[in-house]
């Protein structure tokens, strides 16, 4: 079993989530008492939220690329970072390291092209709903992008930097969220992507009248299973 390096904190919330998933995963596939073999790096999100609001991204790729060279030097074989919006710096990531980073986007795209869905929503941080980093990567894997209007994403946004990762579920924002998932199904979304790792700790398959892909579950399966690839 290969050990799986978390670089997390993006939130913390949706961190212990992966943990949890990851030690899920691999009970399944192996039974008995197998659990993750992993290392987890936290970082302080206020200070790369602050990076994010400030557009200071260099900065925030070396950040990430020093965590990832610590998980590496941790033992780590594959490095997951466990945030969506991240991604923007993921090639600085991966250039830090001698192991390979297992991108969310890429992650998610097989997994939404494996349900045989084509045109997907995507829900996330303005960041990642707004800006190519993420979607081009969908669309270069052959999926047509619809994100929300500019009033839905500035609600699906606020949810996640005031709430969802600071642990606050409000029904009332769940209620939210499935108006602005409606809207994109009527788009003719055939699927929503949860881009965003806390997402999936406020919305499920029942509040959607499509398919959900929840990414922090997503990229924590595609792990376990790049992890045991060569266990036999
Ligand atoms: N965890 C979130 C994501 O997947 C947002 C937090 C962040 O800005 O990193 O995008």
């Amino acid at each position: 079993m290969k050990t799986i390096g978390l670089l997390g904190g993006m939130s913390w919330e949706s961190t212990a989530e992966y943990y949890r998933l990851l030690n899920e995963f691999t009970r399944d596939r192996l039974g008995g008492l197998h659990s993750a073999r992993c290392v987890v790096y936290s970082v302080d999100f206020a200070e790369v939220e602050r990076l994010q609001a400030e557009g200071r991204w260099t900065e925030a790729g070396e950040l990430l690329a020093a965590a990832a060279g610590a998980l590496e030097a941790a033992g780590a074989d594959l490095v997951l970072l466990c945030t969506n919006t991240m991604h923007k710096v993921a090639d600085r990531v991966q250039a830090g390291i001698g192991v390979p980073l297992l991108h969310l986007a890429d992650a998610t795209a097989d997994a939404v092209k494996a349900a045989g869905i084509g045109r997907v929503g995507l829900l996330g941080t303005a960041f990642t709903m707004e800006q190519d980093f993420y979607r081009g990567r969908l669309a270069s894997a052959g999926l047509d992008v619809r994100v929300p209007d500019a009033g839905g994403r500035a609600l699906v946004h606020r949810v996640i930097y005031e709430e969802l990762c600071r642990g606050v579920v409000r029904e009332e924002s769940r209620a939210a969220y499935r108006a602005v998932i409606e809207a994109l199904a009527a788009d003719g979304a055939e699927g929503v992507v949860l881009g965003c790792t806390e997402i999936e700790l406020l919305i499920g398959a029942a509040d959607s009248p499509v398919p959900v892909f929840p990414t922090a579950r997503i990229h924590a399966e595609a792990a376990v299973t790049a992890a045991l690839a060569t266990h036999g």
